[in-house]
């Protein structure tokens, strides 16, 4: 998955583990969202940038 903030692909080790980790390529705290409200039933995961 890439690094919403330097586009860098970063490995997911635990696709259900949504708590924060630092981008190896660029040190920004990212973290993985599980929206599993979508219109499918489907669970939609991506990685977003930790605003604090
Ligand atoms: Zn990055």
């Amino acid at each position: 998955m890439r690094c919403p903030a330097c586009d860098e692909y970063v490995p997911i080790e635990d696709w259900d583990d949504d708590s924060p980790f630092q981008c190896e390529e660029c040190g920004e705290w990212i973290r993985l969202v599980i929206d599993e409200s979508t219109y499918k039933g489907a669970t939609d995961k991506y990685l977003e940038v930790v605003d604090e």
